[in-house]
């Protein structure tokens, strides 16, 4: 079977350090960080290994991506957030970085700039030895240029983006070839006045939305994927949703979708 993982920080009122306890009882083995400067990357890892969980990647931080296509300082300050974001990954020996390249509904026109700072992040990764990977947000062509001008940049596939804000895009058509990470979470699809909304974007569990696995994980498996089933999921994005939930309670619904997927993959 694949090795199950889940995205890991605080949720529920919960310390971090306590939710790594909930991850590895429910039966995950990997987990990713949402990275930030401010964090206490050295505990987080101490921790993370303490309870028997690989740190397999970092989410680079959520800077305002839209800047680095644009004229505007605030671009090269976003650049250099992410360049160290992969530098303290080499130095933690943490494999991936996931990056946006694009996180608005109100997206800039793609430039040769931002083409430019992509290259000093894709450049950096090479040199530290981190595979980079893209995601699939609101807008596909940000991503398309990105991928067909740099050859190392591995693709991040974001399963709930792709059913939400794009929906009849296959990205895995356009991208799979290059597959290097999983976001798996499910969601209700786009709303009825078909334009993309952050609303939609429910981060839940597999299985809790209405997300088509059986095709999904069929075009996974074609591309020879066999790295970590990794769930995105948060009960933040869904208030309400899950109720008074507990982490423990939480961390245990979230495995069961993770092996329902596992077991599913494996008869395709
Ligand atoms: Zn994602």
């Amino acid at each position: 079977m694949l090795t199950l993982g889940c995205s890991l920080h605080d949720i529920l009122g919960t310390s971090y350090a306590e939710n790594m306890k909930h991850a590895a009882n429910a039966g995950f083995k990997s987990v990713f960080a949402l990275w930030n400067d401010d964090m206490d990357t050295e505990a987080y890892m101490n921790n993370a290994a303490k309870c028997g969980l690989t740190v397999e990647s970092f989410h680079a931080p959520f800077v305002n991506y839209s800047k680095i296509w644009e004229e505007d300082d605030e671009g090269d300050r976003a650049t250099e957030i992410i360049k160290h974001c992969i530098r303290v990954a080499a130095e933690y020996k943490v494999p991936y970085v996931v990056s946006h390249v694009i996180s608005t509904l109100d997206a800039p026109l793609t430039s040769n700039l931002g083409l430019c700072r992509f290259g000093k992040i894709v450049i950096e990764a090479e040199k530290y030895g981190v595979t980079l990977c893209f995601e699939n947000t609101e807008y596909i062509r940000h991503l398309a240029l990105v991928f067909s001008t740099f050859a190392s940049p591995k693709f991040c596939y974001d399963v709930g983006h792709e059913h939400c804000f794009t929906p009849g895009i296959r990205t895995m058509g356009m991208f799979g070839e290059r597959l290097g990470f999983l976001h798996l979470h499910d969601n209700l699809g786009m709303n009825k006045s078909y334009r993309a909304s952050h609303d939609d974007d429910l981060h839940r569990i597999p299985f809790e939305g209405d997300i088509d696995w059986t095709k999904t994980l069929t075009e996974i498996k074609k591309s020879g994927f066999d790295g970590t089933l990794m769930l995105e999921t948060d009960p933040g994005h869904d208030l309400g949703f899950y109720g008074s939930i507990t982490a423990e309670e939480y961390y245990a619904k979230s495995f069961a979708g993770a092996k329902k997927l596992a077991e599913l993959y494996e008869t395709l």
